[in-house]
């Protein structure tokens, strides 16, 4: 299971926008973007001059980015919406949101997707009552995500129940807080799906 080892802010600093790879830390002035907005390296401060090819660049690099995918796994992605009817873009985005490591990130049970994606893997959920630990796992709508009955007791899930009762998960999934577990209610729409990433671009780079 390949996944990316470097520093996280400096993906930040090189997309040029804060990506929230690093859960609490991101809203604190401690934010590497904040201190250093420019991006990594000796010639970071320089300006350069970015055509088209470089914005498609930088926005599907983005997107890789925020959810944690590398290359040939996103490129799948794309092939698979690519072949589905419906908007491309919007289909790609969907995938990504209904991965196991998305879902648990947005039912509040990680603070990052990093932390999601590690906690999937050493196995403390449960996909409709089976142990799955694949952070790609695709869900669909009525599947139910929970932790399991013996890792309730760990650290990271003894305080969630509390924590849990504040959050707000997007619509298109529901949350039960006490029980420790949630539920994909529909199909996320794309005004529910982050709005800051323009997936036309990544369209555009693969149809070069
Ligand atoms: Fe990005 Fe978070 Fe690091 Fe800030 S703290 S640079 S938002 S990963």
């Amino acid at each position: 299971m390949a996944r990316y080892t470097g520093s996280v802010c400096r993906l930040c600093r090189r997309e040029g926008a804060k990506l929230f790879l690093k859960g609490s830390r991101c809203y604190t002035k401690k934010c590497a973007f904040e201190r250093r907005p420019t991006p990594p390296g000796q010639h970071g401060v320089r300006r350069r001059k970015v055509g088209d090819f470089g914005l498609q660049l930088r926005e599907k690099q983005k997107v890789r980015r925020v959810y944690g995918v590398l290359e040939r796994q996103f490129r799948g992605y794309f092939d698979i919406a690519e072949q589905r009817p419906g908007v491309t873009g919007e289909s790609l985005l969907r995938y990504l949101e209904l991965r196991l490591d998305n879902v648990v990130y947005r039912l509040g049970f990680a603070s990052s997707r990093a932390q999601a994606r590690q906690l999937v893997g050493h196995g403390h959920f449960a996909v409709n009552g089976v142990p799955t630990n694949i952070p790609s796992f695709q869900l669909k709508p009525g599947d139910r995500v929970e932790v399991r009955d013996s890792r309730r007791p760990r650290e990271p899930f003894k305080l969630a129940k509390e924590t849990l009762r504040s959050h707000q998960p997007p619509e298109w999934l529901s949350l039960d807080a006490a029980k420790l577990s949630g539920a994909v209610a529909e199909l996320p729409r794309r005004d529910q799906m982050p709005l800051d990433l323009n997936e036309q671009l990544v369209v555009e780079y693969y149809s070069r």
